[in-house]
């Protein structure tokens, strides 16, 4: 047998020793809470659409859990990053700094706003935007001309950056935030696979001058679709709850919008259901860290690939678990896959690379060499809180 097969095979054993037989998915849902009759309340309310007090709850109690001073819930993530970066100032043609090891939501809300996404290399330790990197870069490719930062050979302002908290991992926002600040960039921090992950104590998203949550079935907490805004400024929190729910003036009666906005405000509905599971994301992330503590042990005596732990300072929400292959391994890659979907394991690669996918091909990127390696050695494993309750 060749040792291929065996690392394949080590980790598919070693999966199923801690999840059980399966099939197992890769993340899903839980319901066990208060979601029945808080639905059930908004039904016999009637108010299931865009008014009713969960939605007002729901961003309450996004303030409270987060620490932000503001939450606006919007009907998904990427509708969240579309207002976050059209109200950190981006216009059509401007560039924007995004990770190319993102999931396409990040680039996609830049291109909604007519704007050039413009892709940053990763670290291996966090996942997330490589900080010196990013300086040296920006230091030989911009000049500051009338406080703004402008590439050099595009000529165009370089006007946000758009980190992302990979997995759950926090970035290195500390390094970031002086990087934006020397360069005059702002941050809108891509939380939405961060819920409950904190960096040196303070809730990720709540760094930047906006950060943007997602409450997609396969995150932490869903409510079916939904995501949110938070920021500290009270002015964006105004302006982002008018455009996002029509731009209406307040009239008892009176239909007048003072300027384009969206619909995009978070149903009723879907934000019971987000009411009765933040009651719940403390016992998830308590499972989520026992079942990082089983597939540590189940791997410690395996060789090849390591378990991706949270960055020093930090304290992740594991969102997904995450095996990280040497680099010397990182042709074991797709037989990991093969091996493990196989055997009913849903495990998956990383997203395929930002500057890899037909529509950004040709958008203006940094030496990418980080990202393209990580690339090959990432592999999510069954991430799921209630697994739990199988090995229980
Ligand atoms: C899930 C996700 C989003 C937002 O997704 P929606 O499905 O629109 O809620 C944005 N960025 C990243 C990195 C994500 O993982």
């Amino acid at each position: 047998m060749n040792k291929q097969v065996l690392l394949a095979d080590q980790i598919v054993s070693a999966i199923h020793s801690v999840v059980g037989a399966g099939p197992v998915n890769l993340h899903e849902p839980s319901f066990t809470g208060n979601e029945w009759l808080y639905v059930k309340e908004c039904l016999d309310s009637t108010f299931v659409s865009s008014v009713g007090k969960f939605s007002d709850r729901f961003e309450d109690d996004l303030v409270a859990y987060t620490g932000a001073k503001h939450a606006v819930a919007v009907v998904n993530g990427t509708a969240a990053l579309h207002i976050a970066l059209m109200l950190a100032g981006v216009k059509p043609n401007d560039e924007v700094l995004v990770p190319a090891l993102t999931f396409i939501a990040t680039a996609n809300a830049i291109s909604y706003c007519s704007a050039i996404p413009h892709f940053v290399d990763s670290e291996e330790a966090t996942l997330g935007m490589a900080t010196d990197k990013l300086r040296d870069y920006l230091q030989s490719h911009t000049h500051q001309k009338s406080g703004q930062c402008v590439n050099i050979s595009t000529g165009k302002v370089i006007r946000a950056m758009v980190p992302m908290h990979t997995y759950g991992h926090p970035v290195d926002i500390n390094g970031l935030l002086a990087v934006a600040h020397d360069f005059n960039i702002a941050i809108v921090e891509d939380a939405a696979e961060s819920l409950g992950s904190t960096y040196h104590g303070q809730h990720t998203g709540t760094f930047g001058l906006m950060g943007t949550l997602s409450f997609n079935g396969n995150k932490t907490i869903t409510t079916g679709g939904g995501g949110a805004i938070i920021t500290n400024d009270v002015s964006i929190a105004r302006r982002a709850k008018h455009i996002t729910t029509t731009a209406k003036l307040p009239h008892a009666w009176e239909f007048i919008h003072d300027e384009i906005g969206y619909n995009y405000r978070l149903p009723n509905l879907n934000a019971a259901l987000g009411c009765a599971q933040l009651e719940q994301l403390p016992e998830k992330l308590i499972a989520k860290r026992s079942l990082f503590d089983l597939y540590k042990v189940a791997f410690e005596l395996l060789e090849g690939f390591k378990l991706l732990v949270e960055p020093a300072q930090c304290h992740s929400n594991y969102w997904l678990q995450t095996i990280i292959l040497n680099a010397d391994q990182a042709h074991h890659r797709d037989d990991i896959l093969k091996a493990t979907n196989e055997s009913g394991l849903m495990t998956r690669p990383v997203w395929r690379l930002m500057h890899q996918l037909k529509p950004f091909a040709k958008c203006p990127r940094m030496d990418l060499t980080m990202a393209e390696q990580l690339a090959q050695r990432l592999i999510n494993i069954p991430s799921s809180p209630n697994l739990l309750k199988i090995v229980e």
